[in-house]
């Protein structure tokens, strides 16, 4: 069984910045500041540690609980209005080609698809509602249940295997997002790792978190697939398993998919067995 954890902002949609707004607002109805969120960067990081540098960044300190949970609840007030607002103003946009490739994985018997994300739940759930896309997640890790990106996405894929009723390995779990953030935490949890270039992140920051696959978007599913390992490489070169590449650039795509320590170690023994004949 194979998992696909995707991110929300950026990699399935762009919400117009509703969520800035929403929270600029509820942290101006708590504090009386309201710009709270130019003052950090909300792009990648967990609701959880937004909502506490918004209202710091307010209040010029740190929330209480009872705080954070009337901020929380402001907040998730004001986002479906701001969110109609962008799609009002067409600022609202489903990243290119994902309905299509979510239709597909979802037809499939061999993966499960959900949610990685750093959005509260029911923000997750606000901000996908117009795109009519929740309909193929079954599950996810929000950013309600933890700080930590990493631990989001275990958590996804607890509910995954409890939902499937099977153990999940690490290299069955892949994730796609916009960020580093996600690919570092895809990394920190043993997880494969994929970005979409056209969402919100610092591309130089993407490259040097050094991701297995960097794609546009989804408008082209070939490479998504093969990624997944759902489809051959037409070429007949899979993950890990050529030993010479022939051109620079291939020996970077190698460097990018064939750092799975167990396949490397495969890869070895080829190469050995093929010098010894
Ligand atoms: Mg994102």
């Amino acid at each position: 069984m194979k998992i696909i954890l995707f991110d929300i902002d950026g990699t399935l949609i762009k919400a117009g910045g509703a969520g800035t707004r929403a929270l600029n607002s509820a942290v101006k109805a708590m504090t009386g500041h309201p710009e709270a969120c130019r003052s950090f960067q909300l792009q990648g990081a967990t609701d959880k540690s937004n909502f506490e540098n918004a209202f710091k960044a307010g209040a010029g300190r740190k929330p209480t609980k009872k705080q954070l949970d009337v901020l929380i609840g402001k907040y998730v007030d004001c986002l479906p209005a701001e969110v109609l607002r962008s799609v009002k103003a067409k600022k609202y946009l489903k990243v290119k080609g994902v309905e299509k490739f979510l239709a597909g994985l979802s037809g499939r018997k061999d993966v499960l698809v959900g949610l990685g994300t750093g959005n509260l739940k029911e923000g997750a759930f606000i901000k996908l509602e117009p795109s009519g896309l929740i309909k193929h997640f079954a599950f996810g890790g929000y950013g309600c249940d933890s700080h930590h990106r990493s631990e989001v996405l275990k958590k996804a894929v607890e509910r995954a295997a409890k939902i499937a009723r099977v153990e999940i390995k690490e290299r069955e779990v892949f994730v796609i997002g916009d960020t580093h953030r996600d690919v570092e935490a895809a990394k920190e949890a043993g997880y494969h790792s994929a970005v979409v270039l056209d969402g919100f992140g610092d591309p130089n920051l993407v490259m040097r978190s050094n991701p297995e696959m960097m794609e546009k978007d989804f408008s082209d599913q070939k490479p998504w697939l093969i990624w997944l390992g759902l489809e051959k490489d037409p070429k007949g070169i899979s993950r890990a398993t050529y030993i010479c590449p022939d051109t620079p650039i291939e020996h970077a795509q190698y460097g990018r998919t064939g750092t799975d320590i167990r396949d490397i170690e495969v890869s070895m023994k080829r190469l050995r067995k093929i010098k010894n004949k």
